[in-house]
């Protein structure tokens, strides 16, 4: 079958490889869509610390059921997957928290993962894929998985306004969750120009934070207060000196985004406002769940994604995001 692999730093190739021989409790995916993300990139960069080349990355991926023992969900079935690998028996798995087992692993890093033909998958991490959803759709599960956990786990509550610093992704994700999960209101904070035009065009306000005053410029949005929720998704440290001024008394951080730098923070002013400041690692199997059923309800979530490519243009996709201006959210590739 055909692969895009990880040979080392910098370096990927497009080749045949042995179609995978799922063992005990795996079942086999033939791969329509693999999304690129950030982790790819860390891989691809040589900066992972628990990936090793030769690897097939992508843990962000749809496609058909080519296994059919599994009940409930016949052989064809359109299907994405829950890429997580958790150890079951640590303390954060022995107390339902599995998503952030004390060693997780995940499709596509710490085993081979969907930029191939086909990809072994453990039975119990498929997902059906509603009919209205298109494959294109499905193999974005997993990033609006991270904005449904975001919400989900941090206890966001409708009718609060948000301000989310990113218009990545993950941002945008983030955004479009908080729009159907009833917050009053949205706005949005980018640098890229090209990534603000489209939030724009997905219906969000959006500010340059260059330059600006940022406490007082959130407290004349919001009467004053500054905003319940802040949503960092950009994870740099221009952001971080600012968190703690857009928030409101009591209001809430949340880092989305993974920092690849330590970074400081004024604390002193989270301190002053009895703010809380939280972190969330990848999703929950109901997060998933939640995911697949929001993008099958509101397909503007197809907006984020911006290139479709032949598997054998593996070396433009991961250009389009490590290059700057180039207006690249997200990238795919399709193995049909
Ligand atoms: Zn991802
Ligand atoms: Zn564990």
């Amino acid at each position: 079958m055909q692969a895009i692999i990880y040979e080392g730093p910098h370096t990927l190739s497009v080749r045949e490889i042995p179609k995978p021989q799922p063992k005990e409790g795996w079942a086999l995916v033939k791969v329509s869509h693999a999304g690129i993300c950030g982790t790819d990139l860390n891989i691809y960069a040589g900066t992972h610390p628990r990936a090793k080349a030769p690897l097939v990355m992508s843990h962000e991926f749809s496609g058909t059921l080519e296994s059919d023992h599994i009940p409930g969900i016949p052989k064809g079935s359109p299907v994405t997957v829950y890429p997580l690998l958790s150890c079951g028996h640590c303390q954060p798995c022995q107390t339902g928290n599995g998503h952030v087992c004390n060693t997780l692993g995940l499709l596509g890093i710490d085993c081979d993962g969907g930029f191939a033909e086909y990809v072994s998958v453990p039975v119990a991490s498929i997902i059906p894929l509603a009919p209205e959803v298109s494959q294109k759709l499905g193999a974005l599960v997993e990033p609006v998985a991270v904005a449904v956990h975001t919400l989900r786990e941090r206890g966001f509550v409708p009718g609060d306004n948000a301000l989310i610093f990113g218009c990545g992704t993950i941002g945008l994700c983030v955004a479009l969750t908080l729009r159907k999960f009833g917050a009053s209101c949205v706005l949005m904070m980018e640098t890229d120009a090209a990534r603000a035009q489209m939030a724009r065009e997905m219906g969000f306000e959006v500010v340059n934070p260059i330059g600006l005053e940022m406490e007082s410029f959130c407290k004349e949005r919001t009467k004053g207060n500054g905003y319940d929720w802040v949503f960092d998704c950009a994870g740099v440290q221009p952001v971080a000196d600012v968190l703690l001024d857009a928030v409101k008394v009591r209001g809430h951080i949340v880092v989305v985004a993974a920092y690849s730098k330590p970074a400081s923070l004024p604390l002193i002013k989270g301190m002053f406002k009895e703010t809380d400041l939280q972190f969330v690692r990848v999703y929950r199997f109901k997060d998933f769940e939640v995911a697949a059923q929001i993008v099958a309800a509101d397909p503007s979530f197809k907006q984020i994604i911006t290139h479709v490519l032949p598997a054998t243009e593996a070396q433009k996709g991961f250009d389009l995001l490590t290059t700057k201006g180039t207006g690249a959210v997200k990238v795919m590739f399709c193995f049909d």
